[in-house]
């Protein structure tokens, strides 16, 4: 796969100049962002922290920005964590003991702490209260320790991998959806300016109609764009400009990749267009069945490509067209 259009962060992703820094700036997410504009105000009225936030979505549509603006529109430390990088009981507990009141702890891929881990988390999101086991054996003996009352906001790319007792203990879920191209254009648009690199509206419209509805993708393609259009000396980016680069960097006008391509001339070619097992898939693209249902399809289900059928998986009209293949003739039923 292209790694310019992995939605996963990368080392070189360094994007901190265009990250949005408030809600207002913040574009796209429209259903998200009312919802935690209502819950900040009244938790501002209320003096008190903010219920814990649950930011659920493929990677690249802002959760981690989302996070930092939460606390910055609270006016509260930002405290960042991530699921895997806790390894012990100790470490979480040490994090909570150092929270201030109305902190806000991120703990990015939440789905992944250790259960001895997600324990300490129970009673700390529900009561503010640490209960840690000292010492073995006979002489281990319990201690609770008061922690400030604080906010958790969790991040998972899905919301099926949490346990139900953790899912339930956050009082605000939210789900961010793919971004439509208006949107991308936006934040393309926004980036450009950012980056004091002059665009017309057609150009930051060719990033984005092949940013898959990512805007950590959005942002990258946006960077690969400006060291063409530098190189290049044009003065402006215009469409062709935009084409042209993206074009050398293999990105398609869909923004589709190596793999997505593969994965669906395989389908339309070895099992005339589906319906078919997302095992029998990953085996024909030796791929393991995770990447394949977190990574590649829901940026293929969302842009029509693909659907989930109770059979498995089916390639549509479109992308036949898309691949330039002639849909088979299925039979009725
Ligand atoms: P996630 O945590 O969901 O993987 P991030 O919050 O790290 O995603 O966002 C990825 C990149 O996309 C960051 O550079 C961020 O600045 C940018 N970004 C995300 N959402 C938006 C948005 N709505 N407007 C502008 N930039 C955004």
């Amino acid at each position: 796969p292209n790694p310019l259009l992995t939605p996963e962060k990368r080392p070189d992703d360094s994007d901190q100049s265009i990250r949005p820094l408030s809600l207002s700036e913040f574009i796209g997410q429209r259903a998200g962002r009312a919802q935690l504009k209502l819950a900040i105000d009244s938790a501002k009225a209320r003096k008190d922290a903010l219920d814990h936030v649950l930011f659920v979505g493929p990677p690249g549509l802002g959760k981690t920005t989302l996070a930092q603006i939460v606390a910055r529109e609270l006016g509260v430390n930002f405290r960042s964590t991530s699921g895997p990088v806790i390894a012990k009981a100790g470490d979480l507990a040490a994090q909570l003991t150092n929270l201030e009141e109305n902190d806000v702890l991120f703990i990015d891929e939440i789905h992944r702490l250790n259960p001895a881990v997600e324990e300490i988390l129970y009673p700390a999101m529900e009561d503010y209260q640490l209960d840690l086991i000292i010492g073995e054996g006979p002489a281990a003996r319990s201690v609770k320790i008061e922690l400030p009352k604080f906010t958790l906001v969790g991040a998972t790319t899905r919301a099926g991998l949490l346990t139900t007792p953790l899912r339930d203990r956050f009082g605000i879920p939210i789900r961010l959806e793919f971004y439509d191209i208006d949107e991308l254009e936006l934040i393309v648009a926004r980036g450009a300016r950012v980056l004091g690199l002059p665009m017309s509206a057609e150009g930051a419209n060719e990033i984005a109609k092949r940013a898959r509805g990512t805007p950590r993708i959005a942002g990258r393609l946006l960077r690969r764009v400006r060291d063409f259009a530098v190189v290049a000396e044009s003065g402006s980016v215009s469409r062709a400009v935009a084409d042209r680069a993206l074009q050398l960097l293999d990105v398609d006008p869909a923004g589709l990749d190596v793999m997505d391509r593969k994965y669906l001339t395989m389908i339309a070619t070895s099992f005339g267009g589906g319906p078919v097992g997302i095992e029998t898939i990953a085996a024909a693209l030796s791929e393991p069945r995770d990447a394949i249902e977190d990574i590649i399809e829901p940026y293929l289900i969302q842009k029509g490509f693909v659907q989930r059928t109770p059979r498995g998986r089916v390639l549509t009209a479109h992308a036949f067209r898309h691949i330039g293949l002639a849909e088979p003739r299925r039979d009725p039923g």
